[in-house]
């Protein structure tokens, strides 16, 4: 890389675009997403290049709602999860780029801000594919269940009492298609947003061509991939929590200011301190970006961003 700005991926949270479930309407998220860029936007004026990874799982599923009841009602065409994907990370990240860029604007800071739809490639072998674990979209009753898995070939599972529910693969990223645009737009310093909901999970369909697959990447190994790639001088995740703990919620909790790679392995091996589905995999994530080359990753929530990045706050996780 040829940019002599430090650069940082961040990746964002859901609490990022949703507070909570009476605020969710678009007006909504873009007011939440204001928010964060304008942390983010702190951290620019501080000197950062900055590429930004995001969830989208609300916003697939109102994507999927929205397309599953037009289709009942109406006999629409329904969206394949792929380009759910695609949808989400055009509109997130139009929300992202509009408030980052305004607030840029604003401080007189002459740099521009870019979505790219990013595809993420996955193996077709990945062993998550044989047995699917994500749910996504509505609760369907047995008999549309059974029809779905029979005429499009999906995998379905019946949800203790609730009704049947489409489940689909959360294979591991293994590859960002278009590494090589994010990178030419940071060398040449525009602020990315990138890897949105961990990627469009795309496969090589055998003759060299990508294609899309109904899947669902973590977004924060997707942000962790990049960040690798990019060979970030920071991993950040910002998520709700201002910083990390050990026995999380229990009576024992410990706010944890500072970790070494070492600890964040121990730590997550005994299993009891990071929640499987939210934490876990965001130590996960920063212990491969560690593994490979990263030299320190941050978790902490937006308003903290600032004070967190003078060293005031949120929990740091350091190669050493
Ligand atoms: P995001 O949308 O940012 O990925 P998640 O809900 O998936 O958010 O993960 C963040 C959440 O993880 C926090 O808000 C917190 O409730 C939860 N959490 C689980 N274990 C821990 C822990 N050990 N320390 C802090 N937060 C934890
Ligand atoms: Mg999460």
């Amino acid at each position: 890389m040829t940019n002599t700005k430090k650069v940082a991926v961040v990746a964002i949270g859901g609490n990022s675009l949703i507070k909570d479930k009476q605020h969710q309407s678009v007006e909504d998220q873009y007011e939440a997403a204001k928010e964060t860029t304008y942390h983010i936007a702190d951290m620019i004026e501080a000197g950062w290049d900055v590429a930004i990874g995001h969830g989208n799982g609300p916003q697939v599923g109102f994507i999927l709602r929205r397309s599953e009841i037009a289709n009942k009602a109406e006999g629409m065409h329904e969206v394949p999860l792929d380009v759910c994907g695609a949808d989400s990370q055009g509109a997130i990240g139009y929300a992202l780029q509009q408030t980052l860029q305004n607030w840029l604007f604003q401080r007189k800071i002459n740099k521009n801000v870019a979505t790219v739809i990013t595809q993420v490639l996955v193996d077709r072998e990945d062993p998550a594919f044989k047995n699917p674990t994500k749910p996504i979209g509505s609760f369907m009753d047995e008999a549309e269940a059974k029809r779905r898995e029979r005429d499009m070939n999906w995998s379905v599972v019946e949800d203790a009492g609730r009704g049947w529910r489409r489940v689909v693969a959360s294979p591991q990223p293994k590859e960002v298609v278009e590494l090589d645009t994010v990178k030419a737009l940071i060398n040449a310093g525009v602020i990315v947003i990138t890897v949105g909901g961990g990627g469009i999970p795309v496969i090589d369909a055998g003759n060299g061509d990508y294609a899309g697959v109904a899947a669902v990447i973590d977004k924060d190994f997707a942000s962790s991939l990049l960040a690798r790639q990019i060979n970030a001088d920071l991993f950040l995740i910002s998520t709700a929590v201002e910083k990390v703990a050990l026995n999380y919620g229990k009576p024992d909790e410990k706010w944890l200011d500072r970790l070494t790679l070492a600890e964040a392995k121990q730590y997550l091996a005994e299993g009891k301190h990071f929640a499987k589905g939210s934490m876990a995999p965001k130590i996960q994530a920063i212990i491969w970006y560690l593994e490979n080359g990263g030299k320190q990753a941050l978790i902490t929530n937006p308003e903290n961003i600032g004070r967190a990045l003078k060293g005031e706050t949120g929990t740091w996780i350091v190669n050493e």
